[in-house]
C-alpha cells in the first residue's frame, strides 16, 4: 500500500559502498523496482572506479544492495 511515493524519491538501483570513501554507489538500475529477484546485466565479479573518489573497487554482483538513488546508475549504460 505504498505506491504514491514511488518515483518521487529517485529510482531503485543496485549498488554498493565504496571500499575507500564508503559512499554509496549506484551501479545498475533495479528493474524490479525494489521487488522480485535482483537482475543485473552482468554476473560475477567486476571492477569499477568510484564516481566520488576515483578509487578502484571490485565487487561480486551477488553482494550488491538495493536502494533508491537520486542520480542515474553509473555502470548501467556501459554494461548494457
Ligand atoms: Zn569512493
Amino acid at each position: 500500500m505504498r505506491t504514491s511515493d514511488d518515483g518521487e524519491r529517485g529510482l531503485w538501483a543496485l549498488g554498493c559502498a565504496c571500499a575507500k570513501c564508503r559512499r554509496r554507489i549506484a551501479l545498475f538500475r533495479d528493474k524490479g523496482e525494489g521487488r522480485g529477484p535482483a537482475e543485473t546485466p552482468i554476473r560475477g565479479e567486476f571492477g569499477f572506479a568510484c564516481p566520488h573518489c576515483g578509487a578502484d573497487n571490485s565487487v561480486n554482483v551477488r553482494e550488491l544492495a538495493r536502494f533508491r538513488t537520486d542520480g542515474a546508475p553509473t555502470a548501467d549504460e556501459r554494461a548494457a
